[in-house]
């Protein structure tokens, strides 16, 4: 069993930065959790104090059932890969791959088949002669990989492991590693401040910020319902758009006043509507939840939103249309082939179902 838990985990530096705060997390054994935040948040850090190298000022971390405080690094059972994966210039990958398992006086045997199935796993048995040097930096973050494999350690720490690569390398890397983790099935966490990467990669993902961790849950689920506003500006590209507005009971029925339209709110979708009445509230929809009325004929006349197009940002796949009502901006994403182009009006459909609330002051989720 390699389990991975904090348990009230708080890291002061001496400077007096708290990057760690009140840390609780049990990370299953086979699990891959991405920690996720901006740059900052204290993701590094609390893999760090898995690793050993940064002791937390109070509470506990727990590697399988023991308890590893006082557990110096190299007897945690872990393999850290990082973003600056610094192989060994002088030596070919078949001795960078080697060289952990020799310093721990693992026999020869051992070793050459451990590197050789670590090969052979990530596709570079080919390589294993060349240097550095003369690889490329998808293959060396590869050999990276392999030095980390070939220890089989009880779980992998990976700190932004992808970030030195290409954009396309960058997605290709990251579905191999998927792949590996189904192979291997060992826990990992995953540091990133991507959150593409966080949203394709975790089985469960760890929303921080300033060192505190704002949301855990499968990618979806954060994604569909963000805890606040901060986690749904995070997660999604282009980020959720925010509105500010009152919210009204007219009729039984509530709706958004946003001054210059309103949008109303499905029946039952907020059970705490009540509360809010007449107050200020942020309204959030993400762009794929907004399309053009020409694309959505059967759209409820009262959720149709008339904008003025700012700009019109053709990406290939599909159009984002920057637009803006009175003192409202915002984004919605819609057809490559609309006709929308810069300064139209145009008519928008909010898709109300998908809305979100949030508390103008706490700044969390409405339920
Ligand atoms: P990034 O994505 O930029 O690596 P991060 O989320 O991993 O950021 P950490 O590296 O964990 O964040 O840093 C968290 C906070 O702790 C930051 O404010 C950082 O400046 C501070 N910090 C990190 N290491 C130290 C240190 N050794 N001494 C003092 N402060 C530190």
């Amino acid at each position: 069993m390699a389990k991975v838990v904090f348990e009230h985990v708080y890291k002061k530096f001496p400077n007096g930065v708290v990057a760690v705060n009140d840390f609780n997390l049990e990370i299953k054994d086979k699990e891959f959790v991405v920690l996720v935040g901006p740059s900052g948040c204290g993701k590094t850090t609390s893999l760090r104090c898995v690793a050993g190298l940064e002791e937390a000022s109070s509470g506990n971390i727990y590697i399988g059932d023991t308890l590893v405080n006082d557990v110096a690094p190299k007897d945690r059972d872990i393999a850290m890969v990082f973003q600056n994966y610094a192989l060994y210039p002088h030596m070919d990958v078949y001795n960078n791959m080697a060289f952990g398992l020799k310093l721990r006086k693992f026999p020869k045997a051992e070793i050459d088949r451990r590197v050789k199935e670590a090969a052979k796993i990530l596709g570079i048995e080919n390589l294993l002669d060349r240097r550095p040097k003369a690889l490329s930096g998808g293959q060396r973050q590869r050999v990276a990989l392999g030095r980390a494999i070939v220890r089989e350690p009880k779980v992998f720490l990976m700190d932004e492991p992808l970030s030195n690569l290409d954009a396309k390398l960058r997605v290709q890397m990251r579905a191999e590693l998927q792949k590996l983790h189904n192979r291997l099935q060992t826990t990992v966490i995953y540091v990133t401040h991507d959150q593409i990467e966080a949203m394709t990669m975790g089985d469960r993902i760890v929303v921080m910020k300033d060192g505190v961790i704002q949301q855990v849950g499968r990618p979806l689920d954060i994604y569909d319902h963000p805890n606040n506003v901060f986690v749904a500006g995070f997660i999604g590209t282009p980020p959720m758009n925010f509105l500010e507005g009152v919210l009204r009971k007219e009729n039984d029925r509530f709706y958004v006043d946003f001054g210059t339209f309103k949008i109303y709110v499905p029946e039952g979708k907020f059970r705490t509507a009540n509360m809010y009445v007449d107050k200020e509230v942020i309204f959030g929809i993400r762009p794929e939840n907004i399309s053009e009325l020409a694309d959505t004929p059967n759209a409820n006349p009262e959720d149709v939103v008339t904008a003025t197009v700012d700009v019109s940002e053709l990406i290939g796949s599909e159009t984002y249309l920057w637009v803006s009502n009175g003192p409202h901006s915002f984004t919605a994403r819609v057809d490559a082939h609309t006709k929308a182009a810069d300064g139209d009006q145009t008519q928008l459909v909010f898709n109300t179902q998908k809305i979100h609330l949030f508390d103008k002051e706490t700044e969390k989720a409405i339920p």
